[in-house]
């Protein structure tokens, strides 16, 4: 299940998209590969289960969007139940603090869903900040 989102300046309307998250597998050479929803895209991606979650962040510092992974399990799921009961177990070390690092700059301020402390101050006008919306559910 992923929520699109859009992230808005409230003073230049200056805007970037975020979505996640996104189930993915790993196939048998380690390649991170959508895993699909609300069916698995691929008999190989039904074989290999869900490995992980990832989402698209939004790097206000570099001012791009990364394809990031949001959490990645021990070992495959069975399926999505689990998955989410199992959301605690998990391993990343993008992040930090319930926020994630950018891959590129390594701050803490990635953007992706609303939540109050995810906003950020626009990095094109400087002025206002990106305030985040719900746009729609897949
Ligand atoms: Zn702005
Ligand atoms: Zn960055």
């Amino acid at each position: 299940m992923g929520v699109g989102y859009r992230y808005m300046c409230d003073w230049c309307l200056y805007f970037v998209r975020t979505s996640g998250p996104w189930e993915f597998y790993r196939d048998s050479k380690g390649n991170r590969k959508p895993y699909g929803h609300p069916v698995p895209t691929s008999e190989e991606a039904e074989k290999r289960g869900i490995q992980g979650f990832s989402g698209d962040l939004y790097c206000p510092k570099c001012d791009k969007t990364f394809d990031t992974v949001l959490v990645e399990f021990a070992g495959p799921s069975e399926g999505y139940a689990s998955t989410w009961a199992g959301w605690n177990e998990r391993t990343n070390e993008l992040m930090h603090e319930e926020r994630f690092m950018c891959p590129e700059c390594r701050t803490t301020q990635m953007i992706w869903n609303t939540r109050e402390a995810e906003e950020a101050v626009c990095p094109r006008c400087k002025e206002g900040i990106l305030r985040g919306l719900a746009i729609w559910i897949a």
